[in-house]
């Protein structure tokens, strides 16, 4: 059987998610794994996930499978990494105190997946040919991890192949998983940027619950290094500790020692630096009231952004020195690489 990063507690059916082939193959599979399975009258209002308190909600959302139909027609930009977001999946089994989704997905957060994956491509192959001859780059991970629901789906797998024949297309996702095996020995031509998000071993086991340790991401990008992909590095969010500097560097280490050093003039980290916005920091305190995550104004400072919210990030001296610290260790391990950001 294959591997299941993720097996929900219960899962739901949207109408006419049973007409799709795929919605078939999920729906046998869940059975299979003993998923109790419900029908939602609605799309778009899903009601059954128990859970009275913010926590229970939250824990309860990330526990539920949604399986429907992508009915917007329109991709979003998804300005500036790539032109627009791929809409694959929502959400994720993983259960990071700061994920960035957790302002966007409401109380419950469930996991949600298409089974129109045909008709998503062939939008795709709209807007490519829209743009011809310039490339359209899409992004597959804005709304979502892909990789926790990917056995169920195999939707990565689809949309990583659909660009491996398309001249004019570029794919590109991140992943914090580690189930890599199905993307290993499929075609790709290089058209898709596989990236991981890393950090250090104190941030992952003190904030990014239920997702993989650092060594077995490591290990993971070695065999997605193998298969010849282009890989980037989200080293994010990085943040300020007694020792950090130490537990960087071991990560670089490691990475260079693991990866197939065909990959090294292909590689791009972008670097993020811990940030927040007021409303996240009530948010994550409402479900994590426990957390230690440093989010302490008067240790910050306050950053004023586009829409009129803004963000407390590190003073203007310890974001010099942690750019400076990132650009040494990484013209050190990979100096062919490129660092597409530092924020
Ligand atoms: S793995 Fe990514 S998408 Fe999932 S909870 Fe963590 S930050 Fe959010």
């Amino acid at each position: 059987m294959e591997q299941f990063p993720f097996v929900p507690k219960r899962a739901f059916f949207e109408p006419d998610a049973l007409d799709y082939p795929l919605g078939q193959k999920i729906f046998q599979t869940l059975k299979e794994l003993g998923v109790p399975i419900q029908n939602t009258p609605s799309h778009n209002r899903v009601t059954g996930i128990p859970g009275k308190t913010p926590q229970e909600q939250y824990f309860e959302g990330k526990n539920t499978m949604v399986v429907g139909i992508r009915r917007s027609k329109d991709f979003q930009t998804c300005k500036p990494s790539a032109h627009y977001q791929l809409p694959l999946n929502t959400s994720c089994s993983g259960k990071c105190e700061y994920c960035y989704l957790n302002t966007t997905l409401g109380k419950k957060p469930y996991l949600r997946v298409y089974v129109n994956i045909d008709e998503i491509l062939e939008k795709t192959q709209e807007y490519i040919n829209e743009n011809v001859p310039e490339i359209t780059i899409f992004e597959g991970a804005a709304t979502s991890d892909p990789l926790p629901t990917e056995p169920f789906t195999g939707n990565l797998a689809k949309t990583i192949e659909f660009f491996a024949h398309h001249k004019y297309g570029r794919f590109r996702f991140v992943t914090k998983f580690t189930n890599v095996e199905s993307l290993l020995h499929i075609e790709h031509n290089k058209q898709t940027r596989f990236r991981f998000s890393l950090n250090s071993d104190y941030v992952i086991s003190k904030f990014e619950h239920s997702t993989p340790s650092l060594k077995e991401r490591i290990a993971a990008a070695g065999k997605v290094s193998e298969a010849q992909y282009p890989l980037g590095f989200i080293i994010g969010p990085i943040i300020i500790y007694e020792g950090y500097k130490k537990e960087y560097n071991r990560l670089f280490a490691n990475l260079r020692e693991t990866l197939n050093p065909k990959a090294f003039p292909d590689l791009a980290f972008e670097l993020i630096t811990h940030r927040y916005t007021k409303k996240a920091k009530n948010q994550i305190l409402e479900v994590f009231p426990h957390t230690e995550l440093p989010m302490d104004e008067e240790k910050r400072q306050y950053k004023y952004g586009q829409f009129g919210y803004g963000k407390y990030v590190y003073p203007k001296e310890s974001m010099g020195e942690l750019k400076h610290f990132f650009q040494e260790q990484i013209n050190k391990f990979f100096p062919e690489a490129e660092i597409s950001y530092f924020i």
